[in-house]
């Protein structure tokens, strides 16, 4: 089967065709500058890549631009549009609505924006992205994946924020964590890595990117992750605080006369590593940067380990132990240096890195040595392939 997988922003679309048998990528892209001016980045598998400056006024010319890319004669991969079986939509929040992947239907649609307030910037582009592909391709089958989904196994008590309980009852206001598809799958590949029965089981996922997120997966099931009502709760990240004490909201405003949406910039664009270090969001400018003597750019990255840590001790705790901690993203897959320093931190634990196994880059493998009693891996995430398998296994069962 080939599936389209879609992962709409506001101004931007990323896409995957992937044919879900082999699990081939057949081509990936990315239209950018949605609404502005417009190009379209589109790369055949075994081919080269090739940018369109091209108008994209909106994002139903960008999705026509994506499926004339993907049956152009000379770049494209398929002859025709009848060969797309189906589209998987990633959609950001699906609130406790939506436990599981669904086949997009009105009353998805409709639930979907019923999210929207829990996720004003991702949802309504999600839609515009499913309503874009549900007018261009009449009667294909349209999937939604949600990043909330994988979490709403975690139990009340952590999923429970202790505010007045009304806000719980009037807004649905509580903890519903992200990164889920990709929690799910480094999951289940670290079980199958490192000789473990899945659903019998304790796994820390640490999904370490720009965005940032650690996840406790008990016997298949999330039973916490570090991210609550938005994104910016939990770890140190490229650009957002994570965790902080919310009366710092008030301090900011009343000495600096910021306004609540100043603030909520701030926590979420201009904080984080790059806020402490003042240099960058991105570690690899980071280590150079503390490489000649930058105190900021070490002391930044010390605090991002540190809060990592925290949470995997945390979860630790929660889950009575922990059998495989897997990391990932482009951090965690990438990054040695930043691996070796969390698990300096978790000696207590039984973890023993192997420095000559952990020298390695967004490859699956175990990083620990043979005596570890945890198992530590590296899996690479791919949301895009999860998409697409549980896309392809709704059109099975539809
Ligand atoms: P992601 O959001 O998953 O794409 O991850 C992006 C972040 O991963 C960047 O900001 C970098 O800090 C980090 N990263 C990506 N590639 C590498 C690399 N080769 N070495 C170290 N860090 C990397």
């Amino acid at each position: 089967m080939k599936i389209l997988v879609i992962n709409c922003g506001s101004s931007s679309l990323k896409y995957q065709l992937i044919d879900s048998e082999a699990e081939d990528v057949l081509a990936v892209g990315l239209c950018e500058r949605i609404g502005i001016d417009g190009r379209l980045v589109h790369t055949p598998n075994g081919g080269e890549k090739r940018v369109f400056e091209t108008p994209l006024p909106d994002h139903e010319a960008a999705v026509q631009a994506v499926l004339s890319a993907l049956t152009n004669g000379e770049y494209g991969v398929i002859d025709s549009l009848s060969q797309i079986d189906a589209v998987g939509h990633r959609v950001v929040h699906g609130g406790e609505r939506f436990t599981s992947s669904v086949v997009i239907d009105d009353a998805v649609i409709a639930a979907i924006r019923e999210c929207n307030d829990l996720a004003p910037l991702h949802n309504p582009a999600n839609l515009i992205g499913i309503d874009a592909c549900r007018k261009l391709m009449p009667g294909v089958l349209m999937a939604a994946v949600f990043d909330t989904a994988f979490h709403q196994t975690m139990p009340k008590k952590a999923y429970t924020y202790a505010l007045p309980y009304e806000y719980y009852d009037k807004y649905k206001l509580r903890r519903y964590g992200f990164h889920g598809t990709s929690h799910r799958y480094v999951s289940e590949r670290a079980a199958a890595i490192a000789g473990l029965n899945y659903k019998d089981s304790r796994i820390i996922v640490c999904h370490l990117g720009n965005g940032a997120s650690v996840c406790a997966v008990l016997n298949g099931n999330s039973v916490d992750t570090s991210m609550g009502l938005t994104p910016l709760e939990g770890l140190v990240m490229g650009t957002r605080s994570g965790d902080i004490d919310p009366a710092i909201l008030e301090f900011i405003a009343k000495k600096e006369g910021k306004t609540l949406e100043e603030i909520m910039n701030l926590l979420n664009k201009k904080s984080g590593v790059y806020g402490l270090s003042g240099v960058s969001s991105d570690f690899r400018d980071l280590e150079a940067a503390a490489g000649e003597g930058n105190v900021r750019a070490k002391e930044a990255t010390e605090v991002f380990v540190y809060r990592v840590a925290k949470y995997i001790g945390a979860y630790a705790a929660v889950m009575n132990g922990v059998d495989a901690i897997a990391f990932t993203a482009g951090l965690g897959e990438n990054d040695k240096k930043i691996r070796a320093q969390i698990c300096s931190y978790l000696g207590y634990l039984g973890v023993e890195l192997d420095g000559s196994r952990n020298d390695v880059r967004a490859k699956e493998t175990l990083i620990c040595t043979d005596t570890s009693k945890v198992k530590v891996l590296v899996v690479p995430t791919n949301e895009e392939l999860a998409i697409a398998r549980d896309t392809a296994a709704l059109v099975g069962q539809h």
